[in-house]
């Protein structure tokens, strides 16, 4: 399965491609904000993408939602992974068209229970 971590902070991208390896899943492509991922999503479209909220350029919820407007990307799983944590933000995500929402720091049990919870299990 591809994923697509997409967060601007390098070390936080570490984590995330070295649990996802841990787990299993080396098919990982990473980008720095939301329209670096779209500009990814070109080449090859993943199944699921890891997203941060605040990035430059594109931050997360401009990315899902502009994600959502494209019949291709229907498809594509989308967990927002994310230390915003106020509920008002989390209804805000899941309403631009998020699957997931998971808080930082996340574990590999977390990432391993929403993938489960998103059929990628
Ligand atoms: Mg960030």
């Amino acid at each position: 399965m591809r994923i697509l971590i997409v967060d601007d902070s390098r070390s936080m991208r570490m984590i995330l491609k070295r649990m996802l390896a841990d787990m299993g899943h080396t098919d990982v492509v990473e980008a720095e904000h939301g329209a670096d991922a779209l500009d990814r999503m070109l080449e090859s479209t993943p199944e699921l993408a890891l997203v941060d909220w605040n990035m430059p350029v594109m931050n997360g919820l401009e990315f899902v939602t502009e994600l959502r407007t494209k019949r291709e990307y229907d498809k594509v799983k989308v967990m927002m992974v994310t230390s915003e944590s106020s509920p008002r933000l989390v209804y805000e995500a899941l309403k631009a068209g998020a699957d997931e929402y998971a808080m930082k720091p996340v574990t590999r049990e977390v990432i391993e229970d929403k993938l489960q919870l998103l059929g990628l299990g």
